[in-house]
């Protein structure tokens, strides 16, 4: 797919890929052997009929080829953008045998923007045929997907949310440039055409009690508050000025549009040597939001090698691309203050790997005496998020695991009260827009046969 000039990109913050044209998806398309028993479609979450919307695209029927994938994907344009497919359908693709996979996540998107233009063509209107109210909490992919196939289904839906912008990390997290927040608002126009009501600046927990959800008539809840809590490292110098966590970085960039100021009054204060800490991709997004705004010098500073790094590796190019140092193997011990309550420094250790983790990656070890200064005057801690609390502080009676995870049903998402099912980041801890979509699309389902047989 082709890409802004990495030098011209770090000026701006519009999208980077431009996405194929009808003339590469047609040449891509053609290469797809329309698999019977596909691998790709049993490797997605949300059970797209992959060779068929391929084979649409192939026909020039672009029209059913968007259609095939909405049967079962409520955003398709947030995926065709954002979805690991390497690790899914494309990594899945008899085609790698060849070295060569489709290029699935390009096609959807293709799909995807050809539907948006030509919207009349494809949206489709729900009938409520089964007038039982459903209430979603959170309205991030976990809660789109299950509000969106609820109301597929004919029941009323109202989604809650506490920002005062629907999409949830799409909108608050991943930034404009990787994921145009226009994209996003037109999904959600999407489920609205589908009957899906959504209620902003509501956040329930405070707002309104999971009881008093019942009490108004709701039949059953689906709980998709994410984890929007930013884990810090309790080190010395986190309170200085200058550190922010990737959260509240992004947000202010994203939600309150600081990179737009003085258009929009919120801007954000950041220096010239910005120290990303963490190898996720909220720290690519971090460094290159920090480039974007000004910064002279980003670095990464990770603790492993750059092999265990947990964000894409499309994302990991990208930043490499932009000039971004990768400071791997390296651990921050204490952030420095100039004596006036700012950043000056951080003092680092080097790391070298040890054997291999719970979490199958190799185990970082702190080398003796190895301590450095990085010369820094901002700090951006990406190193994780927690379940969001304020609305798991106000259910005590909702059961919560390790890490304040919701404990759920790994086949229907029901939580231990009933009429009452979880999904996205909120059960699993920070994970991928598939993954929450999968849940809330399970959920959907079970709850549809909980309604079904209670009514
Ligand atoms: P969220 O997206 O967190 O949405 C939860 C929503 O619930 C929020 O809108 C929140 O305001 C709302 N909420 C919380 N509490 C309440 C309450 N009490 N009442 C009402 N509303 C409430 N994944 C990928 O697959 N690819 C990527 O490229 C990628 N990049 C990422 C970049 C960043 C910066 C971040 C932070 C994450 C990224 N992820 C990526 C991960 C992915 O975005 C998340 O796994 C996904 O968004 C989780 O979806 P969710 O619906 O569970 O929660
Ligand atoms: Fe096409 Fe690859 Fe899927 Fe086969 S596995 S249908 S070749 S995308």
């Amino acid at each position: 797919m082709k890409k802004q000039a990495p030098a011209e990109r770090i000026k701006n913050f519009k999208e980077v890929a431009f996405g194929m044209s009808q003339e590469e998806a047609l040449k891509e398309a053609s290469r797809c052997l329309v698999c019977k028993d596909a691998r790709c479609s049993a490797k997605c979450p949300v059970e797209i009929d992959i060779p068929r919307f391929i084979n649409a695209i192939k026909n020039k029927e672009f029209d059913d080829a968007i259609k095939t994938i909405k049967e079962k994907n409520n955003l398709p344009g947030v995926c065709g953008r954002v979805c690991p497919q390497e690790d899914r359908c494309e990594g899945a693709c008899i085609l790698n045998k060849k070295g060569n996979p489709i290029n699935i996540g390009a096609l959807e998107r293709f799909a995807a923007d050809w539907g948006l233009k030509n919207a009349s063509r494809v949206t489709r209107h729900a009938s409520r045929t089964k007038g039982t109210k459903v209430a979603v909490i959170g309205s991030g992919p976990a809660g789109l997907t299950c509000a969106g196939d609820i109301a597929k289904l004919g029941y009323i839906v109202t989604v809650f949310e506490a920002l005062h912008a629907e999409g949830g990390v799409l909108v608050y997290g991943i930034p404009e440039f990787r994921l145009p927040k226009n994209i996003v608002k037109k999904e959600v126009e999407y489920l609205e055409s589908l009957g899906v009501v959504f209620k902003g600046n509501f956040i329930v927990g405070k707002t309104i009690t999971l009881k008093e959800l019942f009490e108004q008539g709701y039949k059953a809840v689906f709980i998709g508050t994410g984890a929007g809590l930013p884990n810090f490292m309790n080190i010395s110098g986190e309170n200085l000025n200058r550190v922010y966590s990737s959260n509240e970085l992004l947000t202010r960039v994203n939600l309150m549009k600081a990179y737009l100021f003085p258009e929009y009054d919120t801007p954000i204060n950041i220096g010239k040597k910005i120290a990303v800490v963490g190898g996720g991709n909220t720290a690519m997004d971090s460094a290159r939001v920090c480039l974007r705004l000004g910064a002279e010098k980003v670095y990464i500073v990770y603790r492993r090698s750059e092999k265990e790094m947990p964000a894409r590796k499309e994302e990991i190019e990208n930043t490499k691309e932009e000039g971004i140092e990768f400071m791997t193997l390296a651990l921050p011990k204490k952030i420095l203050g100039d004596g006036k309550g700012f950043v000056k420094g951080v003092e680092c250790i080097k790391m070298e790997l040890g054997e291999p983790d719970s979490s199958g990656r190799r185990r970082p070890i702190p080398v003796p005496c190895s301590e450095f200064i990085l010369d820094a005057d901002t700090v951006i801690m990406a190193v994780g998020q927690s379940p969001n609390p304020v609305f798991l502080r106000a259910t005590p009676e909702l059961k919560t695991g390790k890490w304040d995870k919701i404990e759920i049903d790994n086949e229907t998402q029901s939580t231990n009260i009933q009429g009452v099912y979880a999904g996205g980041d909120a059960t699993s801890g920070d994970d991928t827009v598939i993954a929450a979509m999968g849940s809330g699309k399970r959920a959907a389902r079970a709850i549809d046969n909980y309604l079904k047989n209670r009514l």
